[in-house]
């Protein structure tokens, strides 16, 4: 089967508009996204050395809203991926039920080999590029993978020095002191931490206790993994892109695991006690290193891929042994892995649903800036909760009525809402 991200957001569309008789028209103004950007970047290298990065953006649908979604600086970025992740956005905030349409961007490029000048150069570029196609009204960008508050903050100082005025809801993500959300950072984490809290317990199952394995250590996993120790889960592993730790018992200081990541570049060998991480650990702790992938087959019961799409496939579907897969990432599941799944009973809490956190709390931060407002973090969280498990008792009552997939469930509810819309 297809591993292609956009012909497999195409079938999940298929099959919702099947479902629900949807209307050709409507559904041939999803089946294609209302405008395709492509856009070069050239950069002055720290070297005097010029450079040209292509950039990207999808301009999804905008039924309910400005485009919103957010830029990915990736090698592996291309347009169908894009065009993926913009209809995914499209879904995932009428799911949420804010009000916006789809969009999602991003920049062919390894961040990690750039300088910091070097990166903001291309941010700036890239903000200059896209100035005439986006703004408050009109597309509203934030961060995704490998992108951050900073970023943010810099495409918006490139946008209004090109517009000549401030708007500073022309993205989301930004740092508090540039116009940000009091809880941004941490809101797809904390929102799919409400998410499962809510699927748990409509399953009648008790949180306390529940060991958690999760594939990706970056803004969404990492505060992820904060909330749902919180709430009493014991998260077993954690992986990046280089690797991983395995400790049974449970990993007790996820900041000093942090810390150590960020000294050494990786979560391998991150073995914490007190304030020493290393591998001299690894045996007291009775943990041992893992691969990047083998977060999601470990003997746990919840499985969370927190990185990139494509994550679970046809190779590793059957292996896996846990009976929830909270899907932080956009698309980790392909198609085929995704039907053995439904075979083996795993619960899926969908991406559109589980990581929707992120844009609802996007959609806060929006507001504030458009109603000169400042809510406090509690206030936020107040929110985002609501949103989060009202969206998530929709999705399950209608999987449950109709005995269907929560991912099924979850395209029935947005699909019905773009369609009162259109
Ligand atoms: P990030 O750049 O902060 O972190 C990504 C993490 O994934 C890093 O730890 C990286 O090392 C790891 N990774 C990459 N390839 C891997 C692999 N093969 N195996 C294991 N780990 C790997 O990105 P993020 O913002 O945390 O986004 C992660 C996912 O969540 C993406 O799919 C993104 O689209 C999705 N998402 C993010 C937000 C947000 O607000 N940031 C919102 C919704 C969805």
């Amino acid at each position: 089967m297809n591993d292609n991200p956009w012909t497999r957001a195409l079938a999940q569309l298929h099959a919702a508009a099947d479902a629900l008789k949807l209307d050709p028209l409507e559904l041939a103004r999803l089946e294609n996204p209302d405008r395709v950007v492509e856009v070069s970047v050239p950069i002055c290298m720290d070297d005097g050395s010029a450079r040209v990065f292509q950039g990207f953006r999808v301009q999804h649908n905008n039924i309910r809203g400005p485009y919103k979604g957010g830029f990915r600086y990736h090698p592996k970025v291309d347009m169908d991926e894009v065009k993926a992740l913009a209809f995914w956005m499209t879904m995932k905030n009428a799911l949420v039920d804010v009000p916006f349409g789809g969009g999602k961007g991003g920049i062919v490029v390894d961040p990690k080999k750039l300088s910091e000048k070097e990166l903001e150069r291309l941010t700036r570029g890239f903000a200059k590029a896209l100035a005439p196609v986006v703004g408050p009204y009109v597309d509203v960008p934030a961060p995704d993978v490998n992108t951050n508050a900073k970023i943010m903050a810099w495409f918006r100082d490139a946008y209004e020095k090109e517009i000549g005025k401030k708007a500073p809801a022309v993205v989301t993500g930004k740092p508090i002191e540039s116009g940000g959300s009091q809880g941004r950072t941490e809101a797809t984490g904390l929102g799919g931490h409400y998410a499962l809290e809510a699927i748990l317990e409509k399953l009648g199952r008790n949180p306390e206790g529940l060991s958690v394995a999760i594939q990706g250590f970056g803004n969404v996993g990492s505060y992820l993994a904060r909330y749902l120790q919180k709430a009493g889960m014991k998260i077993v592993a954690l992986s990046d892109s280089k690797g991983g730790i395995y400790i049974p018992d449970g990993i007790q200081d996820l900041d000093a695991v942090e810390q150590c990541k960020k000294k050494s570049g990786h979560i391998a060998g991150c073995y914490c006690i007190g304030s020493v991480c290393d591998l001299s650990n690894m045996e007291k702790l009775g943990g041992h290193d893992i691969s990047p992938d083998e977060a999601l087959t470990l003997p746990v019961d919840i499985i969370v891929p927190a990185a990139l799409e494509n994550a679970i496939t046809e190779k590793n579907a059957g292996d896996i042994k846990a009976s929830i897969v909270l899907e932080m990432a956009n698309g980790p599941t392909t198609e085929a892995a995704d039907a053995i799944l439904k075979q083996k009973g795993i619960v899926v809490v969908p991406d559109i649903l589980a990581n929707a956190g992120g844009v609802a709390v996007s959609y806060f931060e929006w507001y504030q800036n458009i109603e000169k407002k400042k809510w406090k973090k509690d206030e936020v969280f107040v929110k985002l909760k609501r949103k989060m498990r009202t969206a998530a008792k929709a999705v399950y009552d209608v999987s449950k009525a109709q005995k269907i997939t929560l991912r099924e469930a979850a395209y029935i509810v947005a699909l019905k809402r773009l369609s009162k819309n259109s």
